[in-house]
């Protein structure tokens, strides 16, 4: 639960434009309290992320999607475009992690999240590299320990986001952030298997997201249910 700072809960709301209690910014608000209080979603962006590391830290799954899901039907999270990239990454880490990975999970969570806000939003269309790809490479290349002045994986981590972002270009758009997620998730598992030897679960095969930019049967996931 998120609480305002006067104590009460902090619950979802319509957005709409509203003083900011906490940055006094007149701006779109998408929380508020029932004392009037409401909050804009930059300063409720610190206690989106702790809620990611709480359900994260305390899955016990092997697989990605499943805590993927768990992070999208929190309150708090819930579906947003421009959450996915911010979510995609570390529903990685705890799956490795519970896959039995070597990993600090609570620094890399942080470090995982730090990076994926720097992806901007909307890169599918207008950069033509969706930020499910990034998410994923960020992912990997924490795990693997790279860096730009680093030899060891430096390729491996480009080959996926390469691999993620040739698959959704086959695909075609509009774009669809599940369908993203899917197919970065999928590459991701691959790649972890490949590089570290390390066998992740993942159940991707339907999707059950009815969002307004399906796109059918064009869609390698679409449930025909
Ligand atoms: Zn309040
Ligand atoms: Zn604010």
């Amino acid at each position: 639960m998120m609480r305002c700072e006067c104590g009460e809960e902090l619950r979802r709301i319509e957005s709409t434009m509203h003083d900011c209690t906490v940055c006094g910014k007149y701006t779109n608000v998408a929380y508020a309290c029932t004392n009037g209080h409401s909050m804009c979603a930059e300063c409720v962006e610190p206690h989106i992320r702790a809620r990611v590391k709480e359900i994260c830290e305390a899955s016990e799954s092997k697989d990605p999607r499943l805590i993927l899901d768990s992070l999208l039907s929190d309150d708090l999270i819930f579906e947003r475009a421009l959450r996915y990239h911010l979510i995609i990454g570390p529903a990685l880490v705890a799956a490795y992690r519970n896959s039995g990975g070597d990993v600090d999970l609570d620094k890399a969570l942080d470090e995982i999240m730090r990076r994926g806000s720097m992806i901007p939003a909307k890169a599918c269309g207008h950069a033509g590299n969706c930020g499910s790809a990034t998410s994923a490479g960020i992912f990997f290349s924490v795990i693997a320990d790279t860096h730009p002045l680093k030899e060891e994986n430096w390729g491996e981590v480009h080959r996926l986001t390469g691999k993620c972002l040739m698959d959704l270009g086959s695909i075609g758009g509009p774009r669809c952030c599940n369908r993203g997620a899917n197919i970065a998730m999928r590459n991701a598992v691959d790649a972890v298997k490949d590089v570290m030897g390390i066998e992740m679960e993942l159940n991707d095969a339907e999707c059950h997201f009815k969002n307004d930019v399906c796109i059918g049967d064009r869609c390698p996931f679409h449930s025909k249910s």
